[in-house]
């Protein structure tokens, strides 16, 4: 029998081993040896107990301690950054942990940045409507000004038809320069806001480089004539002739770069020179160069000539117009663009403008436009056109111009009109202006489409704007003319319409 041993050993000790064959006895004595064990493995069992207890006790010590000593650092670092966000009340708590007051003056915190945000939310607010009111304004009066500058300067080209003694002759070309260099600072100034803005969107239209260059050039040869100075445009053979990119956009900067090689040269040449820069086929990266031997820009002025209003020479400013925005816009254009405009000058010698533009080449087949060789002296008789327009100066304006061309002309003065003289009359060209009252010419345009008439409407827009044209497409127009037009573009205009 396996009995407990120390009861085994008192049972051999006092009964003897004879004691163990009484049945009743027997059973007892398992019940007895039973309860020695338990009592045995409760009491293991406990001492065990007490030693994990006493493990568990030390880890939970080291733990406080451990979360203590964080707690500390992290009061330590709270206070810190509240010295730093608000150094008078927060030394008031240097030898004090107390969280509740730490929570206090994190709560003012909160409340004094809560107010600032409000603040800045406001002055945002503010400040978008200011922009805005600012482009309404600017858009509002350029229209304004327009108006009455595009009736002068047609008159001027009047003026310049209409025999005239010679003395008068440099009178009506400063009046001339004169108008021009107002409507070129005002669509300047216009201009340099809207990219100011970020108004600017870039079309990724095809078109031929060379013909965009060569008309650059012969948009700026009668001025050259007058400095005597020659333009060469030298294109290297590499250079893709249909690109996809912004066309407008690139003549603008060639323009003013042309302009300005042409007005700070007398008796000089200016080259255009057109390559290509490195191996890169598609984009091509294009460096566009415009070099004159004019009379150069000192080293100090470099820099300054491309912030806005800025002029290296004010006398030649003085004799030739310019606004100083020029420059500001080619460097803001070629910014959005992810390029920059590069100068090389040494005074009296010449400077040489120059950028690069990636370009894709526009694999499909090139669309021949027959060149319109614009002479205005070629008579267009017999052509009916229906001119739309409602103010009286306009009116006079572009009358007296295709009177001369003897066109046969018929009027109206809105929309609205237009409209119903279309519908049993039949016009070679419509020249619509855009705002009119009753029915602008937009809704007009809309209306003689609809009516299932494709008469070529040009539209007469004193606006500039890359949203203005898209409308003016848009709603079934084929051209448009931006206001004050010369007599040269509405003739090239009417003549490319039949
Ligand atoms: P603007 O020509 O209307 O004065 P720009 O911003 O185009 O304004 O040019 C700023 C100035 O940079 C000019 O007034 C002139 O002093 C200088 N400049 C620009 N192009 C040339 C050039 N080709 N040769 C000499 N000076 C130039």
């Amino acid at each position: 029998m396996n009995l407990h041993p120390l009861l085994a050993k008192q049972i051999a000790k006092h009964l003897g081993e004879e004691a163990l064959e009484n049945p009743e006895f027997t059973s007892l004595i398992k019940v007895v040896s039973a309860s020695y064990e338990s009592y045995e493995r409760d009491k293991k069992i406990t001492e065990h107990a007490f030693e994990i207890s006493e493990k568990e006790y030390q880890d939970v010590l080291q733990d406080l301690k451990k979360e203590n000593e964080l707690k500390k650092e992290s009061i330590k670092k709270v206070k810190q950054t509240l010295t730093i966000l608000d150094e008078k009340n927060a030394s008031n708590l240097k030898d004090s942990d107390d969280l509740v007051e730490i929570i206090d003056l994190l709560n003012d915190q909160i409340n004094i940045k809560n107010e600032l945000e409000q603040t800045l939310v406001f002055a945002k607010e503010n400040a978008e409507k200011a922009a805005k009111a600012k482009s309404d304004f600017l858009s509002v009066m350029s229209h304004e000004i327009r108006t009455p500058l595009n009736a002068i300067i047609g008159n001027i080209h009047i003026l310049k038809q209409e025999v005239h003694l010679p003395h008068q002759e440099e009178f009506i070309s400063t009046l001339h320069i004169s108008a021009m260099n107002l409507i070129n600072l005002i669509n300047d100034i216009l201009d340099f806001s809207k990219i100011e803005d970020g108004k600017i969107k870039f079309d990724n239209k095809s078109f031929s480089l060379k013909n965009l260059l060569s008309d650059v050039r012969a948009t700026n040869r009668f001025k050259a004539d007058e400095h005597q100075n020659t333009i060469n445009l030298n294109i290297d053979e590499n250079v893709p002739d249909l690109v996809l990119g912004d066309s407008l956009r690139l003549g603008q900067l060639m323009n003013n770069l042309v302009s300005n090689a042409i007005k700070f040269t007398s008796n000089g040449e200016i080259n255009i020179n057109i390559s290509v820069v490195g191996e890169s086929q598609d984009p091509t990266h294009v460096k566009f160069s415009v070099v004159d031997n004019g009379i150069g820009i000192e080293k100090e002025n470099i820099i300054k000539i491309f912030e806005r209003f800025t002029q290296a020479n004010s006398n030649i400013t003085r004799e030739h117009g310019g606004s100083g925005l020029g420059l500001a816009i080619i460097k803001k254009l070629l910014v959005l663009m992810d390029a920059d405009i590069h100068v090389e000058s040494e005074f009296g010698k010449g400077s040489n403008f120059y950028f690069t533009l990636p370009f894709v080449k526009d694999q499909s087949l090139p669309i021949t436009e027959k060149s319109i060789e614009s002479n205005e002296n070629v008579l267009l008789e017999g052509i009916k056109v229906l001119l739309v327009e409602d103010i009286k100066f306009n009116v006079l304006v572009a009358k007296k111009m295709m009177e001369n061309w003897k066109i046969d002309i018929d009027l109206a003065e809105n929309g609205l009109v237009a409209v119903e003289k279309v519908k049993n009359n039949k016009y070679d060209v419509i020249l619509m202006d855009l705002q009119m009252p009753i029915m602008d010419g937009l809704s007009a345009t809309k209306k003689i489409r609809e009516l299932g008439i494709n008469t070529h409407i040009i539209a007469l827009t004193a606006s500039v704007s890359n949203d203005t044209q898209s409308e003016v497409y848009s709603c079934g127009m084929n051209n448009y003319l931006t206001k004050p037009f010369n007599p040269k573009d509405l003739h090239e205009a009417i003549r490319r319409a039949i």
